[in-house]
């Protein structure tokens, strides 16, 4: 592999064991570039029991055999050696990605690579500093404690970040000395699989880092699985509902779930109007829409609301120009991912119309590809769809308010808790809310941020567990207790 272009057809095969092998199962489907639907890939494999298996296999095999014999300082080389790999490959693996995401490559080179790569080095530091603890002998028993890993893991992932949950997932499992098996999901399965081989030169041996390509039923082997000891899975909050069901009627292997938002963003009076405008518009335009931290309810103060629906609607409208060719590097707004999610966005726009007032969009974008025009609502009746649901396109819908109270209550009306954001320039009021407000992660100022040294999750029913720092540590370890009898 080099910086030349990669040919999605050569990603057709799983890559199991340190090698890309046909898969078994004899099931596959084909894949379009949202851009203008053509055919990016006709024969990807659908993973069955017979390829699980296998994939479980290699993985205990790696790490009951060389994996466990690692020093930590040698996984901190591993990851550094990746670092430096991804260095030259990403900008080609994140390009053919793109082809069936329709992520534009413009985020390649900073936004990505900052991202996957702060994720890689971060974790490469924590190799060596899973200590553990010790209670001294005062009723005769010295205790130590141990941080273990779990040992076969693996991660579902959603089609919205395909290789930063590959790298958010493995790096700290890998780190704390597990293994790995990923399924990207069925819409981007691409840039995963070649990224895969990169794990391979940068010294970790076959069998850590696995992926296994398929639709939701290879994902429901995974979860189900009796020799896999934890799920790591993003995505919607029905199919998180499901894994969780089937890890624990299988073998209660732990679980994580990063699942949807419907994300809040409270703008008072006394912020600073441009700031505001630029985070929300931003930030809900970011994959077109497609993120889970998408600030996609906006809130703003009576005193304020004027303008900023005004400056608001400006950039959003503005915003349209920006949809183009997810492949060329200027451009820095893509399609819906395929022609499903851009019908579900649509149906959901259609029956907005009848729920809010709409201002901005509201329609497709050409009649080529899957482009969804930057959407707005305004002032959502209380029960209407788009306020309530995740829409997963570039669709906002502001409501106005007056006191802090009643924006506190607003904000947390929803079952999603994922993130919020508050504009304001009083700092006594940013702490209330941003204590008030149930997410797992507030902004302040800002919206839609995450940062690799802190933990990131949701609260209610956008998730259980964290990802990030050294929380997503602990959750792909559990902790032994030695007790010694000091009589003996
Ligand atoms: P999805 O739930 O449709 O699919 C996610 C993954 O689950 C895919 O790999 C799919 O093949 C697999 N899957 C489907 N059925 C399964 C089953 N029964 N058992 C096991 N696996 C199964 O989600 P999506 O549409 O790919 O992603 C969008 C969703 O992900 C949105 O709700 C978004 O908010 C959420 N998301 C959350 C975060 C976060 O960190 N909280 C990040 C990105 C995306």
């Amino acid at each position: 592999m080099g910086i030349e272009k990669l040919n999605p057809k050569d990603y057709n095969k799983l890559f199991l064991n340190g090698q890309y092998v046909a898969a078994k199962s004899k099931e596959t489907y084909s894949l379009k570039n949202p851009k203008d639907n053509t055919a990016v890939i006709d024969d990807v494999p659908i993973a069955g029991p017979e390829d699980v298996d296998a994939a479980v296999k290699y993985a205990e095999e790696a790490f009951h055999g060389p994996w466990s014999k690692f020093t930590a300082i040698q996984r901190t080389e591993c990851f550094l050696k990746l670092a430096a790999l991804l260095d030259e490959e990403l900008t080609p693996i994140l390009t053919l990605d793109s082809q069936t995401s329709g992520i534009p490559i413009s985020l390649a080179p900073v936004r990505e690579r900052g991202y996957i790569r702060n994720c890689v080095l971060y974790y490469a530091g924590w190799t060596d500093k899973q200590k553990g603890d010790y209670f001294p002998d005062d009723d005769g028993y010295v205790k130590l404690v141990r941080h273990e890993p779990l040992g076969v893991c693996c991660a579902i992932n959603p089609f919205n970040a395909p290789l930063a949950t590959l790298f958010l997932k493995s790096a700290p499992a890998l780190a704390t000395g597990n293994v790995m098996i990923v399924k990207p999901s069925e819409k981007t399965p691409l840039g995963t699989l070649a990224a895969a081989q990169l794990f391979l030169k940068a010294g970790f041996p076959p069998g850590v880092l696995q992926v296994i390509t398929g639709a939701g039923s290879t994902g429901a082997l995974l979860a189900e699985h009796m020799k896999i000891r934890k799920v790591s899975f993003t995505g919607s909050v029905t199919t998180g509902r499901r894994v969780q069901i089937a890890a624990a009627k299988s073998n209660l292997k732990r679980v994580t779930l990063e699942l949807g938002g419907k994300s809040p963003a409270v703008v008072f009076d006394d912020a600073n109007l441009e700031n505001a405008v630029t985070w929300t518009v931003n930030s809900i335009l970011i994959r077109s829409g497609q993120l889970c931290v998408a600030p996609s309810r906006v809130y703003v103060q009576k005193g304020i609301a004027e303008k900023f629906i005004d400056a608001y609607k400006k950039k959003m409208s503005a915003a349209a120009d920006n949809l183009g060719d997810p492949q060329d590097p200027n451009v820095t707004m893509g399609p819906m991912v395929d022609a499903a999610q851009l019908e579900r966005v649509k149906g959901m726009v259609e029956r907005g119309k009848s729920e809010a007032e709409l201002v901005v969009g509201g329609n497709q974008r050409g009649d080529t590809g899957c482009f969804m025009e930057p959407t707005v609502f305004l002032n959502p009746k209380s029960d209407a769809e788009i306020y309530r649901n995740e829409i997963f396109g570039p669709v906002s819908v502001i409501k106005t308010f007056e006191t802090e109270e009643e924006v506190l209550k607003l904000a947390n009306d929803t079952e999603f808790g994922l993130m919020a954001g508050v504009f304001t320039k009083d700092i006594n009021r940013a702490l209330r809310m941003s204590s008030g407000m149930e997410a797992g992660v507030v902004g302040v100022n800002c919206v839609s941020l995450q940062n690799m040294q802190a933990p990131f999750g949701g609260k209610k029913q956008s998730g259980i567990g964290r990802e990030m720092g050294e929380y997503a540590l602990r959750l792909f370890t559990e902790p032994k207790t030695v007790l010694i009898n000091m009589a003996a």
